[in-house]
């Protein structure tokens, strides 16, 4: 279990020491490594999960599911209200299933379109409950890609929420590629013709990644985590280049450092 910052960086400090480790996994792991320095990786774990490495956040990973159906479209501030809200008012999925609807949509308010995702909460704990005998952690026996099937048959849940399921709520390794993440790796080994909106691009990106590191969950945790706050705080949609702290190793950095000085002459 990852307690906090310290934890996380020794993990990768740990595993930059291994012999065995391949060029790429060593690279992403220094690049970051040094974004650690300005990331917190246990401040910005916001979904209640099992292994949280906040105390008050480790809940079962029903809460982790009900987290992310609360999170979609909304802000980081809000998602974080809502399921606070949640968790303060339900203990289990069976509070969730006997509740009255109109003072879920109320809990949940904050979150934004109350009524559309109570429904979603309503109908994916009574599938639990008919198919799992009301425990999500009976989905979690048999491969990763079985596991993930199960997860995509529940109601309201896509693939990028069944990763995070994975990753976060039965501690797998199976790595989320977010917008953000995507855009990061993309960039840094530079494939410009790379879309987030094509299903395979995604899937290259993940396999990329999951073929150059090695397959710890934590590790995972770790690099999904920073990555995200990368693409979130500097490596934007327009990135600030000029004063990220990895652009010495980064393809889409140098090919427009050269394309600019190309211009110049
Ligand atoms: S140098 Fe620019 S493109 Fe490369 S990772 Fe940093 S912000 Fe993103």
């Amino acid at each position: 279990m990852i307690n906090n910052d310290i934890d996380a960086l020794e993990i990768i400090i740990y595993r930059l020491n291994q012999n065995d480790i391949n060029r790429i996994e060593h690279e992403i792991l220094s690049n970051i490594k040094e974004l650690m320095i300005d990331y917190s990786f246990v401040d910005n774990q916001t979904y209640p999960r099992p292994s949280h490495p906040n105390i008050l956040k480790r809940k079962d990973a029903y809460f982790t599911l009900i987290a992310i159906l609360l999170s979609l479209r909304t802000t980081l501030e809000n998602e974080i209200k809502a399921v606070n809200n949640f968790i303060e008012k339900y203990k289990s999925i069976d509070d969730v299933i006997n509740c009255n609807k109109n003072e879920l949509i109320q809990t949940i308010n904050c979150a934004g379109m109350p009524i559309k995702k109570a429904k979603a909460i309503l109908d994916v704990s009574n599938y639990i409950l008919k198919e799992y005998n009301g425990d999500i952690n009976n989905i979690n026996v048999g491969s990763i890609d079985e596991i993930r099937d199960k997860l995509m048959q529940l109601p309201g849940i896509g693939e990028k929420s069944a990763d995070c399921m994975l990753e976060l709520a039965f501690n797998l390794p199976s790595i989320v590629i977010d917008i953000n993440v995507f855009r990061v790796i993309s960039r840094f080994y530079y494939d410009e013709d790379m879309n987030f909106n094509k299903k395979t691009d995604v899937l290259k990106i993940k396999k990329f990644l999951e073929d150059n590191i090695i397959k710890d969950y934590k590790i995972y945790q770790i690099v999904h985590t920073i990555m995200l706050l990368h693409g979130k705080n500097i490596c934007k949609s327009k990135p600030s280049c000029d004063i990220c702290k990895i652009n010495s190793n980064c393809k889409y950095f140098k090919n427009n450092n050269m394309y600019n000085q190309l211009k110049l002459f």
